[in-house]
């Protein structure tokens, strides 16, 4: 982790927060930048870890209180993996790959249902206004150890 990293006062989410109508404070700050780091959606347990080295004081309740607020009010993702929450930040939309051999969730870049919204069904003549996708498979590292 680079120093950029570990600094606390990331104004993307502070806005985040006040846009929630959330307090900024130095625990949710913490937890957020925990999100914020990767690509991979993490556990409570490993964003508490993280969260941790930022804000010793930090409690794994606290964590878990604040994920379920944060998820509630849309700033957070929600994946289910394996009977595990898996948490990220829902700064916008994200199409997810989800791991069946490890279990890691990642947010992709690309949107492959995007093209669908805004189109009518053939068939049903439902209108589609929206999407969530989880991809299921296999990531590179459990790929190449097949
Ligand atoms: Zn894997
Ligand atoms: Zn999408």
């Amino acid at each position: 982790m680079n120093e950029k990293n570990c600094h606390l006062t990331d104004p993307r989410l502070v806005a985040l927060l006040r846009r929630a109508g959330w307090r900024v404070t130095p625990q949710r700050l913490a937890i957020l930048q925990a999100l914020a780091m990767g690509r991979h959606l993490a556990s409570c347990q490993a964003i508490w870890e993280q969260a941790q080295r930022l804000r010793r004081d930090l409690g794994l309740v606290t964590v878990y209180r604040t994920l379920a607020g944060l998820h509630a009010a849309g700033l957070v993702e929600q994946v289910e993996m394996n009977g595990t929450a898996h948490f990220g930040l829902a700064d916008r939309h994200h199409d997810h790959v989800i791991c069946q051999r490890c279990g890691a969730v990642e947010a992709m870049d690309a949107c492959l249902l995007g093209p669908l919204e805004g189109v009518r069904l053939a068939g049903s003549d439902f209108l589609v206004t929206g999407h969530r996708l989880d991809l299921f498979g296999l990531c590179r590292s459990c790929q190449d150890a097949r």
